[in-house]
């Protein structure tokens, strides 16, 4: 595909997709990437693409971001995202946020109205009290169904106490989902920037924190390198701090694509834990896109002037797992 600005690359989240919920996932990062490229159009920044295309997911019950966030292991929400400027290495992040419909505007409140980067609990939604950020619980049917199948299992199998991730998705592969939502955009300027948001992995230990708020792990963004945005398990992705990792490639002139599968090949080399699904989309200051993951599926979309309409898929380039 040939670079084109301004572009916008979305995703839905990397693992294993079930059939009922493929072509609400298709349909949902098509309207997300729509909502980023018609602020692109009318010259808005890359920054408010990404939110704007994150915030359209997080509206999106189908996806593990906002309403329909996974839940925990004592079946609370506890949601994370982030965003960042490629331009200024301005960058925002929110953790631990129970009831904020939109996680990914506070996490923008955090960059833009404070000297931090990132928030979490309490003084997180004290800070979205402040600017009157609407509220809404983002429990789902949906959601504690798939809490209640996979609480069945682990007591079923004596598993009483959930202490290790992969002993878990070793034998309830399935039950876990990895949809978290991400946006990376180049505007008319060639400002690059990223946008992560999450409800986390399903029956996570209160208090934990993935990798979808941290700059560098789960969202990168710098208009001499690229942005990229990461989706998969988040222990995984801090570990390689696989965003800022793919970024560092991209600067070194290799495309968002080739940088992307790189990393994704690193993490199969170099993660030895049963379960290591991973996905990343990429792009950088000329508008070239890259996409590409090692699990099963990564719902994703992305548009340009020339596309017309945003194109959307279940799957990218696919690196596999060694056997
Ligand atoms: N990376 C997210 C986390 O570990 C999960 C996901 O991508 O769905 O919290």
């Amino acid at each position: 595909m040939k670079a084109q600005r301004p572009t916008i690359v979305v995703h839905g989240g990397a693992g294993e997709w079930r059939r009922e919920r493929h072509e609400a996932g298709i349909a949902g990062v098509e309207k997300a990437a729509q909502s980023g490229f018609d602020i692109l159009k009318q010259d808005g920044t890359a920054l408010s693409a990404v939110e704007s295309s994150v915030m359209s997911m997080e509206d999106n019950e189908v996806f593990n971001a906002g309403l329909g966030s996974s839940l925990t292991y004592d079946k609370q929400v506890e949601m994370e995202a982030s965003i960042m400027d490629g331009g200024t290495l301005s960058a925002g992040a929110v953790g631990l946020v129970r009831k904020v419909r939109h996680p990914v505007h506070l996490a923008r409140l955090v960059m833009e109205k404070t000297d931090h980067i990132f928030l979490v609990g309490k003084s997180a939604e004290r800070l979205a009290k402040i600017f009157k950020l609407e509220e809404r619980d983002p429990t789902t049917k949906l959601r504690e169904r798939y809490w209640r199948e996979l609480r069945g299992k682990i007591s079923r199998g004596n598993l009483t106490y959930l202490r290790r991730l992969d002993e878990l998705l070793k034998s309830h592969p399935s039950f876990f989902d990895f949809d978290t939502v991400g946006a990376v955009a180049v505007d008319k300027e060639g400002n690059v920037a990223a946008a992560t948001s999450t409800g986390g992995i399903s029956l996570k230990i209160p208090g934990r924190i993935g990798d979808s708020p941290l700059v560098g792990c789960g969202t990168y963004a710098d208009n001499e390198a690229g942005a990229c945005s990461a989706t998969g398990i988040g222990e995984i992705a801090i570990k390689l701090v696989v965003t800022k990792s793919t970024c560092d490639l991209m600067r070194q002139g290799l495309p968002p694509q080739s940088a992307a599968e790189n990393i994704i090949r690193e993490v199969n080399r170099r993660v030895h834990d049963a379960a290591k699904h991973m996905g990343l989309i990429a792009i950088d200051s000329q508008g070239r896109i890259g996409a590409s993951h090692n699990s099963m599926h990564m719902c994703w979309a992305y548009m340009t002037p020339k596309t017309r309409k945003p194109r959307a898929f279940l799957k990218a380039k696919i690196i596999q797992k060694p056997a």
